[in-house]
């Protein structure tokens, strides 16, 4: 079994080594960019994700991460970590925040307001629920989380959150992103595109697996496709 790489600068990695580890998987703390080298695929965790990016800069991560990311490694990005596969955010206090990207979407950074507006909600998944099957909803718990606004062409959407009219919702001085929030009654909170996969929400702080074996099933297609395309390339 592949080890996964855990980015372990700040936030909820230790929770994602220990799903891993309940499915006998081993979770390997990524904090330099040789050790990258080392590891099939990567979970980028929740967190905050301004200090991570400062962290990830005096770490000299960027460049390896997205050599990573372009390479088609698999990486999964939970709540910050999905503000960083990002290729675009805003929000409040997004100016000047380095991201990794790859991801085509426009996440908004605490869409749904403050700490103290967190919450959990079941979310209707019908792709996990078919490749891992289990209860028909996964419970989301979502901690100032992300929302996506927009999607490209080859993003699938896996799960929208609905949006509460009276929720009283963080937005920047510019007021960026108010429109899509009035408007909308739900949201997008995890999208897949190729190799690369995104919840806004946290399921490594709940004890349904399903997520992070759904990720090590596509880490694993992932990696089969690639061996055989290098063995395709050799063979002619
Ligand atoms: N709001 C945080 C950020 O912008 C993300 C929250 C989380 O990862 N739980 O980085």
């Amino acid at each position: 079994m592949p080890i996964v790489g855990v980015l372990a600068l700040q936030g909820s990695f230790n929770e994602h080594i220990a799903a891993l580890r309940r499915l006998g998987v081993k979770g390997v703390e990524i904090r330099k960019p040789e050790q990258l080298l080392n590891v099939a695929s990567l979970i980028i965790p929740g967190g905050e994700s301004t200090t991570m990016a400062k962290l990830a800069d005096l770490h000299n991560l960027f460049p390896a991460l997205r050599e990573f990311v372009r390479m088609g490694k698999p990486v999964w990005g939970t709540c910050a970590g999905l503000i960083f596969l990002a290729n675009k955010a805003t929000g409040q206090k997004t100016g000047g925040q380095e991201l990794v990207g790859g991801l085509d979407c426009t996440v908004h950074r605490n869409f749904f307001g403050s700490q103290l507006q967190s919450f959990e909600a079941e979310l209707s998944i019908p792709e996990l629920v078919s490749t891992e099957g289990g209860p028909e909803t996964f419970r989301g718990v979502f901690i100032r989380a992300p929302a996506i606004l927009e999607v490209g062409p080859d993003v699938q959407v896996l799960a929208h959150c609905p949006v509460s009219s009276n929720s009283s919702l963080d937005s920047d001085s510019s007021g960026e992103g108010k429109e899509e929030k009035s408007s909308e009654s739900k949201v997008i909170v995890a999208v897949r595109q190729g190799n690369l996969l995104a919840t806004a929400f946290h399921p490594e702080l709940t004890s349904d697996n399903r997520w992070h074996s759904y990720f090590l099933k596509m880490a694993g297609d992932v990696e089969e496709s690639s061996a055989s395309t290098a063995a395709d390339i050799v063979d002619n």
